[in-house]
């Protein structure tokens, strides 16, 4: 316990703390070690169209299994390291293992498909495709079309250009593209038309309020709307209970992801899960807007 008190906790997960930058310098390499230990794991959370009641995939979330300190979350390292190289060893690691966990679970029978999420850094530093390309190539049984890229919406504004060339690409070999946080990024409608994203993943802070705050409803409600403008497909993210559930059916929505469905399960629970699983009656009575 006085280890946990010490120093090192400190300089690890506190970032306002003032040695930052050599406490980041520290991070990093423990961030190095952690990946050639194999300390680091990926959460699955389901994805659920709640009109058909089917799991229609499967995001990747990481996790890591510090041997003293137990599980982190991605909030307390990621943002410390996002614009360190050893986020893009990260992120190569996160598709390679993702896309293993894609095979096993087709093998048992359950064929999904997978998002993962890839920093701004990765995206937008150049030999992202070749490294894409290595990875999909090493895994002989990967199926690039069930394979999605989750890009938060404010990565995508840095560098348009460069991320709808990459988007357009790997659309070429069957890889999907979503903005994430979508909202929060305030894309022009001209954006959107150049970033040719297969999927708007509505930020979950609206959906939270969707219920209370008329504002955030009209923003969800606004992206529901612009997703079927542009002929794309739309995930509400942060779907706590059944009113959420029922709100985004009426109002056009139907793919969902939430901890009112499932909270994002480890390996050793997601085949039971999966097994088990029921689309709640409740859903169905709802009056679903008419798809799109
Ligand atoms: P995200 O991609 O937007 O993922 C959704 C986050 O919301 C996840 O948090 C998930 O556990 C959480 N969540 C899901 N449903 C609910 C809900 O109903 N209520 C609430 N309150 N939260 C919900 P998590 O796993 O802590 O990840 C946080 C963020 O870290 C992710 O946000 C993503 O931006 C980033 N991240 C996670 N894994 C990776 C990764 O492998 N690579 C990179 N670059 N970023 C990652
Ligand atoms: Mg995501
Ligand atoms: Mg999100
Ligand atoms: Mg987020």
């Amino acid at each position: 316990a006085a280890k946990l008190a010490g120093k090192n906790r400190f300089s690890l997960f506190d970032p306002t703390h003032e040695s930052r930058v050599r406490a980041n310098f520290g991070l990093v390499r423990k961030i190095e070690d952690a990946l050639a230990r194999g300390q680091f794991i990926l959460h699955y959370q389901p994805k659920v169209d709640c009109l058909n009641g089917r799991v229609v995939g499967l995001e990747a979330l990481i996790r890591w299994q510090h041997p003293v300190l137990g599980l982190r979350m991605p909030g307390e390292f990621l943002p410390l390291i996002e614009h360190e190289d050893v986020i893009i060893g990260i992120g190569n690691w996160v598709i390679a293992e993702a896309l293993r966990q894609q095979a096993r679970l087709r093998a048992a029978g359950h064929d999904l498909s997978i998002s993962v999420n890839i920093a701004a850094r990765q995206l937008l530093k150049g030999q992202f495709a070749e490294q894409l390309d290595a990875i999909l190539a090493g895994h002989a049984d990967a199926d690039p079309g069930r394979f999605e890229i989750e890009i938060l919406e404010t990565a995508a504004l840095e560098d348009v250009v460069a991320v709808s060339q990459l988007i357009a690409e790997f659309q070429g070999r069957g890889v999907r593209f979503a903005l994430d946080d979508f909202g929060t990024g305030y894309s022009s409608l001209v954006h959107l038309k150049h970033l040719g994203a297969d999927v708007l993943k509505i930020d979950q802070t609206f959906v939270r309020d969707m219920l209370d705050d008329p504002g955030d409803l009209a923003i969800v409600q606004g992206v529901i709307g612009l997703a079927d403008a542009f002929h794309r497909d739309v995930v509400a993210e942060g779907v706590e209970d059944l009113a959420h559930i029922r709100s985004l059916l009426e109002s056009g929505c139907h793919v969902m992801q939430g901890y009112g469905i499932s909270r994002p399960l480890p390996t050793e629970h997601l085949d039971l899960w999966l097994e088990s699983f029921e689309p709640d009656p409740a859903w169905q009575r709802v009056n679903a807007a008419p798809l799109h």
